[in-house]
């Protein structure tokens, strides 16, 4: 069975390429039937937080990508978050040291430095040099005596390792490019290096996809793998790798955590829908098909397979993804649209029956002319502000509110003062009449001052509906304020 783990550390906001991540691992699990393990990667208490550790959960909650194992879940292989499990990595790292897989360095930074750059300058490979690996025991004893407090150091095999990407095929290491590396500190705290495999090992995890940035890692875990193999932790069996491409931002440079099109937050902020969002970045690196840019989940799922994955890197395009994200908004229902407008129109607080009840007449006048939820505080926010409350727009209303406009705002208030039928088709044919026919004006220019007062702005829903939604007696007030 296919076991698959997303296992991000809770370091600042996620990011749009730690989405990615969690969508390939979540699809893939999806796709075959097979388990998502959410595990949190928080050994690292000077750079991990709760509040990170929190927003990690709700992002997945929003994006609707589920957990089979992991936090507030539960499962066999509890707890998920790696601060919670010490002891069973100080154990470990003590079985490896008894095997010989791993041993004691005893290398101060400063002396690691001064060789990395002797290593440097006579164009030798840098990493370490394996100094500690067969001290003696009298050297041991002269360095306890200085009162050095050593690392574990992970014992790297002698010979290459190969492995075969599950995107990028074949890929072999030499020893000389992948020295030993630490894996528990001099203070006793176990590193990535050894928990992020020791868990998996546990985890019994059948497929790691992840970055293309642990590439590098990858063949010091595979041959960390095999030495839990042999001290008997976890099944024995090596997880087989997928390295997901780059993705690039401005300026053809990696999109970093830096950037700001890169923050999740940012996206919900401006309301891309949890579909829309996981629809373009799915396209970072997978393709429904050729000719084929806008689908579902559940069509990524059934569809989905690694090996379509492209190892080139993918550019991160915000105008792509605006638009794909419109493309989805239009798709939904009506009712579902206006539902998930309602944070937006009412953040923080419930609607009325009534105000839910106008929202469902207003949404589908809207649904077509946007592209994130956000938006919609514009277009819709003249019918929900109370009375005294509402403000016309001062650019919009200094190019449009102009003395001109008087006898068109005058005119209009006449004619529906007494219409009888407060409803679009008559509101339309009695400001015709009065405006275009009456006052011989175009009606460009005969409903942009209406526009405006009534609704605040130039750019708006249709005109007559809004008027309809607002009321007649709104609607007159607005048109006569517009006046004062
Ligand atoms: N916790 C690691 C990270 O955030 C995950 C590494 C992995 O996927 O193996 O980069």
């Amino acid at each position: 069975p296919v076991r698959v783990r997303f296992c991000p550390s809770p370091t600042g906001n996620p990011h749009v390429g730690l989405v990615r991540t969690a969508l390939f691992n979540w699809a893939f699990a999806r796709h075959h039937g097979g388990t998502l393990v959410f595990r949190i990667e928080d050994t690292d208490a000077a750079r991990d937080s709760e509040e990170s550790y929190a927003q990690l959960l709700d992002a997945m909650r929003w994006l609707g990508l589920d957990w089979d194992e992991g936090p507030e879940v539960g499962g066999p292989h509890a707890p998920y978050r790696q601060s919670q499990r010490t002891d069973l990595y100080a154990d470990v790292a003590r079985r490896l040291e008894e095997a010989g897989h791993a041993y004691r360095c005893y290398c101060s930074a400063e002396e690691l430095e001064a060789r990395r750059d002797a290593a440097r300058a006579a164009g030798k490979p840098s990493g370490y040099d394996g100094k500690c690996r067969a001290l003696t025991q009298e050297e041991i004893v002269a360095y306890r005596a200085e009162e050095r407090t050593p690392i574990l150091r992970f014992r790297m095999p002698d010979e290459p390792i190969t492995f075969t990407d599950l995107v990028r095929g074949e890929l072999t290491f030499t020893p000389e490019n992948v020295p030993d590396y630490g894996i528990v500190r001099a203070n006793g705290a176990p590193l990535y290096t050894l928990v992020n495999p020791v868990d998996d090992a546990l985890m019994e995890i059948t497929h790691v996809l992840r970055g293309e940035d642990l590439l590098s890692s990858t063949p010091r875990q595979i041959a960390l793998y095999r030495a839990l193999a042999d001290i008997g932790v976890g099944n024995g069996s090596v997880p087989r790798f997928g390295h997901l491409p780059y993705v690039m931002g401005e300026g053809n440079r990696k999109l970093s955590k830096r950037d700001p099109q890169s923050s999740l937050n940012l996206y919900r902020e401006r309301g891309f829908l949890p579909e829309g969002l996981l629809n373009y970045l799915s396209l970072l690196g997978w393709s429904l098909a050729e000719d084929r840019d806008i689908f579902t989940l559940e069509e990524m799922v059934a569809a989905f397979d690694v090996a379509d994955v492209n190892a080139n890197p993918a550019r991160f395009d915000l105008k792509k993804c605006e638009a794909i994200n419109a493309v989805h908004l239009r798709a939904l229902p009506a009712e579902e649209f206006a539902r998930r407008l309602v944070p937006f129109l009412f953040p923080g607080e419930e609607p009325t029956d009534e105000q839910r009840e106008l929202l469902s007449r207003a949404a589908p006048l809207t649904q077509e002319r946007m592209t994130v939820l956000s938006e919609i505080t514009g277009m819709l926010g003249f019918l929900f502000v109370r009375p005294e409350e509402f403000r016309v727009d001062e650019a919009d209303a200094a190019k449009a509110l102009t003395p001109d406009a008087r006898p068109v705002l005058e005119a209009s208030l006449a004619a529906l003062r007494d219409l009888r039928q407060f409803t679009p088709d008559p509101i339309q044919a009695a400001l015709r009449e009065a405006l275009v026919d009456g006052l011989g004006i175009k009606p460009k220019h005969a409903f942009t001052p209406l526009r405006v007062a009534v609704t605040g702005r130039r750019v708006s829903p249709p005109l007559f509906e809004s008027m309809e939604l607002l009321g007649r007696d709104e609607t007159l007030r607005r048109l006569q304020i517009a006046l004062e």
